[in-house]
């Protein structure tokens, strides 16, 4: 996967879903703010206009719970959205896939590779991928008509991955740690936020699994809101700030849709037409490179907010010659001393201004307003040149952090608190960088 040289972490990691439950558990009891209650069952939810009754079942007895809000993070079976009569949209494709998680010792590349049309999986497809601790996730395609009942036998899984094993000049011994089955489905709410009950991963969608991007996105969803909600809580910001969460995330998930749906067309052809299409793109990629692109499952960017009500300015994007558009994730640069630019970033409001060597005095009057509408704002000056303004200024002398973000002196970029980008002035214009800022505060209106 590509990985643009200023970023600070790498464009994937491969965890087991375990881990980062084990991390966000960790996350959890190490936080004051967080009361955590296991075999605990929400039973029932009334949502009312000004907060959320529930009751909770739990061997300790059942008791009702009164909230200001709820994160309905309850799953794929969601039993809040059952409770509030909501459904699930979309579509369910053809083609079901064995999972089998396997141990054994290989030198086979670490990285996520397809197999079309294998010996060891004739007339399927199969994904080979490691995982942390010597794990090896087999996934291969179930032929047409081949039963669920069979294929789920003990021994024919074995049967299956050591033939497929040989393709990949594996003969050594190899343990089978677990397995299930799935179809690709691209499912999701018309709405993530019901009044004050907001849905988020997988009770919210549920997205194919070829784009790896189902407890991915959740994550997504739960940063997206919670940075929102921080605010409305601690009366930094209106409440109609929360009304861009579901088309903020809800465009996240159709987009995701509409790259894993070529991805699960591709390995899983639904017609003879997209088999013919997979056939050429998969023959002319080992002699050219322009049909290569058509088997990438796009799964290594994160969503553009640019139809977002928090990004009202993205028609300055067409000022720039280059660099993210707005609603992007910032991108990120090393700096000489080792750290990286974002790590300077605070957890509200950050501006990036880029300058000769000092900010003009209408510059540095538009940094103190945005100071007192964000009581969190961090203002960052990037100089091209050296700056005697005292130390606070990243100097970018050889011109790197300027190129990535296609800007030149008197460029502005406004940051969110998720460090997406609100917006992006090739030169200032005061009224709408303040009008930005309110918006993604909650106090002024889109
Ligand atoms: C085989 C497989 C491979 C996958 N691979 C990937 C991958 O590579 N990358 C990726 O990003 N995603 C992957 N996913 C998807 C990922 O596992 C899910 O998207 C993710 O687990 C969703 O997280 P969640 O917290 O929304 O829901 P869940 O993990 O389902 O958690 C829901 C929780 O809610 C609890 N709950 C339910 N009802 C109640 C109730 N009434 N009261 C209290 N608690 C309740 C449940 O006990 C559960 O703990 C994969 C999924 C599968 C099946």
């Amino acid at each position: 996967m590509p990985q643009p040289p200023g970023e600070k972490y790498l464009p994937m990691y491969n965890l087991q879903q375990q881990y980062i439950e084990k991390f966000l558990y960790d996350a959890v009891a190490a936080s004051d703010l967080i009361d955590m209650r296991w075999q605990s069952e929400l039973s029932s939810i009334a949502p009312r206009n000004d907060g959320v009754s529930v009751r909770i079942s739990s061997p300790e007895g059942d008791y009702r719970l009164d909230a200001d809000y709820v994160l309905a993070a309850d799953g794929a079976r969601s039993p809040v959205r059952s409770m509030l009569g909501l459904r699930l949209k979309g579509d369910n494709y053809e083609g079901r896939y064995m999972i089998a998680d396997i141990r054994m010792d290989h030198d086979f590349p670490t990285e996520r590779r397809a197999f079309f049309e294998p010996s060891g999986n004739p007339g399927g497809t199969v994904l080979i991928h490691k995982q942390p601790d010597n794990i090896w996730r087999v996934d291969y395609q179930l032929r047409e008509g081949e039963s669920e009942q069979e294929a789920l036998r003990e021994e024919n899984i074995r049967a299956r991955v050591t033939a497929i094993l040989a393709d990949i000049g594996h003969t050594k011994p190899w343990e089978l740690e677990w397995w299930s089955i799935y179809s690709a489905n691209t499912l999701c709410l018309d709405d993530y936020r019901h009044g004050r009950v907001f849905f988020i991963g997988d009770a919210a969608h549920i997205v194919p699994i070829f784009g790896v991007r189902g407890l991915n996105n959740g994550l997504a969803d739960a940063e997206n809101v919670g940075w929102k909600l921080a605010l409305v809580l601690h009366g930094e910001a209106d409440q109609q700030l929360l009304d861009s969460y579901s088309p903020e995330r809800r465009g996240a998930t159709l987009d995701v849709f509409a790259n894993a749906t070529k991805s699960t067309r591709f390995m899983t052809p639904p017609t003879r037409g997209w088999r013919l299409a997979r056939e050429a793109a998969l023959s002319l990629s080992l002699r050219h490179e322009f049909p290569r692109g058509l088997a990438n499952p796009r799964q290594m960017q994160p969503y553009t907010y640019s139809q977002s009500p928090l990004t009202p300015y993205a028609g300055r994007d067409s000022e720039f010659a280059g660099g993210l558009p707005s609603g992007s994730a910032a991108p990120n640069a090393k700096l000489a001393d080792g750290s990286y630019l974002l790590d300077r970033a605070g957890n509200g409001m950050t501006a990036i201004l880029f300058c000769e060597a000092e900010p003009t005095t209408e510059q540095t009057a538009l940094l103190a307003q945005l100071g007192r509408i964000d009581r969190r704002f961090v203002p960052l000056v990037v100089t091209s040149q050296q700056s005697t303004a005292a130390g606070t200024a990243i100097a970018d002398r050889d011109g790197e952090i300027i190129s990535l973000f296609a800007a030149a002196p008197g460029t502005f970029y406004l940051l969110r608190p998720d460090l997406h980008i609100a917006g992006r002035w090739r030169t200032a214009v005061p009224d709408e960088i303040l009008k930005t800022a309110k918006i993604c505060l909650g106090s002024e209106m889109p």
